[in-house]
């Protein structure tokens, strides 16, 4: 039987041709230097950072080349599916306003006309190329599991190895045509693998856009192709997706930087030209005893996109960050525009200087506090409400009644050149703001200041101005001396032990009644915004 026969009998019920499946997908017509990225993702779990990282890489690589960047989802291993997966990946694309040129969202909409776009509906597609691959020879069946009693091919190496075959072939690439024929008659189930030209044994070189030219052992391997339920490999299918969905780039894990002169392989064997590859590293996170491993599922909570809408961080940020962390040059051009949109810094998706990259959430904080910061109080007020009405419901009705009041909180230290830049997530608002909603349950002072502590504050009931802040400050100063604290610092440092402090520290002691802090926004806007009335409330329930 030659190798026509063989492929019609093992592909009796295929629907397409590869002729036919070539012409549904036409080249795309994009101008020239446009690039074709797309994410990848198995619908195994939620949306990990690193996949977010990846999608970063992607979308700029299509944006910046006027491109496309395409979600698929490669769903053909049904038994590592969780139901929802490839809901949450699409979600999260949109919270950061990544929402791909070309996706599909099941049973509400397909966009793209390189669909389907999710590879379990691709299964006629693949089944098309491996006939192909067995009507030229480049690909075999393998009855493995069922044939001659043993198990798997490993057994059935050792088998092998035992006679002193020691090539790393499978041996079902030398069944006779009668032993096939024999096999499919019993309905005994096949996978489809690739007829390796390698020998595993030789280094071949690999081109990888981050990584430069790469020297890595061929492959050798009779890959498996397609399983014995007709469902492809990852290796076979985004050989073929990427192929028909005119992919010119794809970024993926370094994870799969062993398996890439197979990958290489497939795409020869198929007659298909190699898009360019961005092996992308890891992202690690520095642990306790000082070592760096990659972030993990199990331990880091931070390996779940989902964990920063919860926590309320502003998507920017994420995206600043990541952005940061793929390309060093970031922090230097943040400095240089401090109001520009991300978008502006020249990051092609090409440029990455990332290495091993290290997550480091203070990091992240400081620059959600940057951008926070240049929120106007209505711009905080309407995040903080969405962020609620999705995460903490409780507190919606509160925020929607009283929003006169909160916007007056959230403009405590905003809106002013220098704005303070202390909220880095919505969740933390209402905490950090405590004082401004209830008394503070707790104060920060130490014994040794208690007596001057509530002689201040007994003072101040009657020296409480809250007409202006220059009234404010001058009434606090003329208490001060009064109570025997220095107003000027010069002569407070020169003679320390004439005074009971400074006027600085008066301040600090009013702040504590106040707020519960030594720290806090600017004291005489809280006071304005409690008013009088409040304050002397506070004060008395010390003193
Ligand atoms: N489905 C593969 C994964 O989730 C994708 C790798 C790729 O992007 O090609 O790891």
């Amino acid at each position: 039987m030659d190798n026509k026969k063989l492929a019609e009998m093992l592909f009796k019920d295929n629907k397409l041709s590869v002729e036919e499946i070539e012409k549904k997908y036409p080249k795309r017509k994009l101008s020239a230097g446009a690039e074709v990225t797309r994410f990848a993702p198995s619908p195994t779990g939620f949306m990990h950072i690193g996949g977010f990282f990846q999608c970063i890489i992607d979308r700029n690589i299509a944006k910046k080349s006027g491109g496309v960047f395409y979600l698929r989802i490669e769903d053909t291993d049904k038994k590592r599916e969780l139901i929802g997966a490839s809901t949450i990946i699409l979600e999260t694309l949109r919270r950061y306003g990544y929402t791909p040129d070309e996706y599909e969202e099941k049973g509400v909409r397909v966009v793209g006309e390189y669909g389907p776009y999710f590879q379990s509906e691709r299964e006629e597609i693949y089944k098309a190329y491996a006939k192909k691959l067995v009507e030229e020879g480049k690909a075999f069946p393998c009855f493995c599991r069922k044939t001659e009693g043993l198990n798997d091919v490993k057994e059935k190496r050792e088998k092998m190895f035992a006679l002193g075959i020691t090539e790393d072939k499978d041996p079902c690439r030398n069944l006779t045509v009668e032993q096939i024929e024999e096999y499919f008659k019993d309905n005994k189930p096949f996978a489809i693998k690739l007829k390796s030209k390698g020998n595993g044994q030789g280094k071949i070189k690999v081109n990888d856009v981050l990584k430069g030219e790469i020297e890595i052992q061929e492959n050798g391997e009779d890959a498996v192709l397609l399983k014995s339920d007709f469902m492809p490999t990852y290796a076979f299918a985004h050989a073929i997706d990427d192929h028909l969905m005119g992919t010119t780039v794809v970024v993926r894990g370094e994870e799969w930087i062993p398996s890439y002169p197979l990958h290489i392989e497939i795409h020869e064997a198929l007659g298909f030209s190699l898009p360019k590859y961005i092996h992308t590293p890891l992202i690690n996170k520095i642990r306790e005893n000082g070592g760096k491993t990659k972030i993990s599922k199990r331990i880091d909570a931070e390996a779940d996109m989902r964990f920063f809408a919860k926590e309320g961080y502003e998507p920017k940020a994420l995206i600043e960050y990541l952005t940061n962390l793929a390309n060093s040059n970031f922090e230097i051009w943040r400095k240089n525009n401090p109001n520009a949109d991300v978008d502006e810094f020249p990051f092609d998706g090409f440029n990455i200087t990332a290495n091993r990259p290290v997550f480091d959430i203070v990091k992240l904080n400081d620059i959600s506090k940057d951008i926070i910061s240049r929120y106007s109080a209505e711009t905080c007020y309407q995040k903080l409400l969405a962020w609620a009405k999705e995460f903490s419901g409780e507190n919606v009705a509160y925020l929607e009644k009283d929003k006169d009041y909160v916007l007056k909180v959230l403009n405590i230290d905003r809106e002013k050149e220098k704005p303070r830049k202390d909220i880095f997530k919505w969740s933390m608002v209402l905490d950090y703001y405590d004082y401004m909603f209830s008394a503070p349950k707790s104060y920060q002072i130490e014994e040794a200041d208690r007596k001057r502590f509530e002689e201040v504050l007994r003072s101040y009931k009657s020296h409480i101005n809250l007409t202006d802040k220059d009234a404010w400050f001058g009434s606090i100063k003329d208490m001060a001396k009064e109570l025997g604290y220095a107003t000027d610092n010069k002569e407070y440092k020169l003679n320390k032990e004439k005074f009971k402090g400074n006027v600085a520290k008066v301040c600090e002691f009013l702040r504590v009644a106040v707020t519960g802090h030594k720290d806090s926004p600017d004291l005489f806007e809280i006071m304005s915004i409690l008013g009088k009335e409040k304050v002397l409330e506070r004060i008395s329930l010390i003193v």
